[in-house]
C-alpha cells in the first residue's frame, strides 16, 4: 500500500480540480498552502502526581474570510500533516457550502481513554491558554468546534478559559458546539449527521443519476452500512432510518455487525452503552474483523469514523453503489479511483459533512448578535398565521381544531430555523456541485473542489498583496 500523506492527498485533489479553472498559478499556490501552523507542547500534572508533556497543533489554512474555523480533534493519530490536511479541507468545505469562514483545524495527540475527566479538562484549558497567548483563537480570529474525540463539554471549557483571560464582549463566539446554556445553538449536536442525511437524500432524489447507478430514486428502503457510531455516524444513521432507509451493518472500534433484515439503532446503542462496544450483539452477526462490514452487501456505505478507511486493500471488494463520506478523508485517492471504476457515486467529505460547520456558523451569528434566532419573529409570525386562518375560517365556514391551529400557526423557533437553514444549504450546494460535475464530466469531489476554488480564487484575486 502506498505511503499515506493526508495533506498531499488533499492537494492532489485540489490540483486535479484547479486544472478546470482559469485561476492564476500563483494564486492557486497561495490557496493551497497553510498560512499559519502552530505546534505547542505543554506539561500537565496527572492525577497520580507525575508530569507529562502534551503535544498539540492549530493550523489556520486560509484567511480569505475571517474568522477561520475548524474542529479540534483528540486522537493518537493527530500530527502536523493531518491537521494541515483537515484545515485545508475546511477552507474548501466552507466555500463549497457558502459558509463565510477560512479553514482551520486543531488537534491534541492523546488517547482520551487513558485520562480522567479532570485531566482532560486540564489539557483542554491549557491548550486554550496556548491558543489565546499565540492569538490563535477569538470570535474574529479563529473559532474552534468539536471534532473526533471532543464535544460540547470540551467546547464549554474552551469558552470558560477564553473568558477568564480575555475581555471580549463577543467571547461566546470564540468557539462553537457549546452547551446551550453557554451560548450553544439547538440542533448543533446532530447537525453534521443531519446534513449527511440531507445530502444523501438529495443525491437519491435525482432520478437520472440513480438510473446510472441502477438504483430506484428515493431513500425509502435503501440499505446502508455505517462505520463509527459516534456523533456523526449515530445521527446520520438516525436520520437515515427516520427517512425510511434500513441500517444493515455497523462497524465500531471493537467489531462489526451485519443483519440484512435491518438493525435496530436504539437497541444497538443501548447494547453499546452497557457493554462498551458492539461485539457480541446477538441480533446481528458479528463479523471476523471490524472492517469486514464495509465490504458487505448494501446500497450506501457511510464511513463516519476516521480517514483512510477505504483504501487499495478493501476498495475492490466494496459493493455499495453510493459512498457517503461523513468522516473527513475516509477514502484514499487510490480507493477513490477504484470505486469510480466500479461505477460508484462518491458523495465527498468536502461537501457532505459540512452540516456541522453550517450550524456552527448559525451559532456564531447568534453569539455575535447576542440574540436567539426566532426570538424577535416567532410570535409575530404566529399571530399573522392566526389572522389568515381566521379569515379562512370565515370564508369556508370551517372551524379549525386547537390541534390544527397549533400546527398551522406555528412560528419558527431556533431549532426549526436552524434545520431549515441547514436543509437549504445542503440541497443548494449539492445541486451546484452536481451541475459542475456534469458540465466538466468529473466526479462530485472534483466538482466540490472546482466550486470552492472558484469562490476562494475570486476573493484572493481581489485582495491586495502588501510588501
Ligand atoms: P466521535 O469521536 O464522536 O465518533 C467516532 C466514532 O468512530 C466512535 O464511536 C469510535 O469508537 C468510532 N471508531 C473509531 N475508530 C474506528 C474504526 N477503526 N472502525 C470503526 N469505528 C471506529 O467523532 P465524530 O465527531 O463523530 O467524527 C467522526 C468523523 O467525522 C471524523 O472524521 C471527523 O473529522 C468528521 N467530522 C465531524 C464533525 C462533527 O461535527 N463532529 C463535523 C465534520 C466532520
Amino acid at each position: 500500500m502506498s505511503e499515506y500523506k493526508f495533506f498531499e492527498q488533499v492537494n492532489k485533489a485540489f490540483d486535479k480540480a484547479a486544472a478546470y479553472t482559469k485561476i492564476d498559478k500563483g494564486l492557486l499556490d497561495q490557496m493551497k498552502i497553510c498560512n499559519n501552523v502552530l505546534h505547542v507542547t505543554f506539561p500537565i500534572e496527572r492525577d497520580n502526581g507525575t508530569i507529562e508533556v502534551i503535544e498539540g497543533w492549530r493550523v489556520e489554512h486560509s484567511h480569505h474570510k475571517l474568522p477561520t474555523k475548524g474542529g479540534i480533534r483528540y486522537s493518537m493519530s493527530v500530527n502536523e500533516n493531518e491537521t494541515m490536511a483537515l484545515a485545508a479541507l475546511m477552507t474548501y468545505k466552507c466555500a463549497a457550502v457558502d459558509v463565510p469562514f477560512g479553514g482551520a483545524k486543531g488537534g491534541i495527540k492523546i488517547d482520551k481513554s487513558k485520562y480522567s475527566d479532570r485531566e482532560i479538562e486540564k489539557i483542554t484549558r491549557r491548550y486554550t491558554y496556548e491558543l489565546v497567548r499565540k492569538n490563535f483563537i477569538g470570535p474574529g480570529i479563529d473559532v474552534p468546534a468539536p471534532d473526533y474525540g471532543t464535544g460540547a463539554r470540551e467546547m464549554g471549557w474552551i469558552l470558560d478559559t477564553y473568558r477568564q483571560i480575555t475581555n471580549d464582549i463577543n467571547a461566546e463566539g470564540c468557539v462553537t458546539g457549546k452547551p446551550i446554556a453557554q451560548g450553544g445553538i439547538r440542533g448543533r449536536t446532530e447537525a453534521t449527521g443531519r446534513g449527511v442525511y440531507f445530502g444523501v437524500r438529495e443525491a437519491l432524489s435525482n432520478a437520472e443519476d440513480m438510473k446510472e447507478l441502477g438504483l430506484e430514486p428515493g431513500i425509502e428502503g435503501k440499505k446502508f452500512v455505517v462505520q463509527g457510531l459516534g456523533n456523526v455516524g449515530y445521527y446520520a444513521a438516525k436520520f437515515m432510518i427516520e427517512g425510511g432507509a434500513v441500517m444493515v451493518g455497523v462497524a465500531e472500534i471493537d467489531a462489526s455487525v451485519y443483519n440484512p433484515d435491518g438493525i435496530d439503532l436504539a437497541d444497538l446503542m443501548s447494547f453499546k452503552m452497557e457493554n462498551g462496544g458492539i461485539k457480541g450483539y446477538d441480533k446481528a452477526t458479528t463479523l471476523a474483523t471490524n472492517k469486514q462490514v464495509l465490504e458487505m452487501e448494501c446500497d450506501i456505505l457511510i464511513p463516519a469514523a476516521l480517514e483512510n478507511q477505504l483504501n487499495e486493500g478493501n476498495a475492490p471488494n466494496i459493493k455499495a453503489k453510493i459512498i457517503a463520506e461523513a468522516a473527513n478523508g475516509p477514502t484514499t485517492s487510490e480507493a477513490h479511483t477504484i470505486l469510480k471504476e466500479k461505477g460508484a457515486l462518491i458523495i465527498p467529505d468536502n461537501y457532505l459533512n459540512a452540516g456541522g460547520v453550517t450550524v456552527s456558523y448559525f451559532e456564531w451569528l447568534k453569539n455575535i448578535q447576542h440574540v436567539r434566532f426566532g426570538r424577535m419573529g416567532k410570535r409575530f409570525e404566529e399571530n399573522s398565521y392566526k389572522k389568515i386562518l381566521s379569515v379562512i375560517e370565515t370564508i369556508s365556514e370551517r372551524t379549525f381544531s386547537q390541534k390544527e391551529l397549533l400546527h398551522l400557526a406555528k412560528g419558527g423557533g431556533e431549532e426549526d430555523l436552524v434545520d431549515s437553514g441547514l436543509e437549504e444549504t445542503m440541497i443548494t450546494a449539492y445541486n451546484q456541485i452536481n451541475e459542475i460535475r456534469k458540465i466538466h464530466n468529473v466526479d462530485l469531489r472534483t466538482g466540490a473542489f472546482i466550486s470552492a476554488i472558484e469562490k476562494v480564487g475570486l476573493i484572493y484575486g481581489q485582495m491586495g498583496i502588501f510588501p
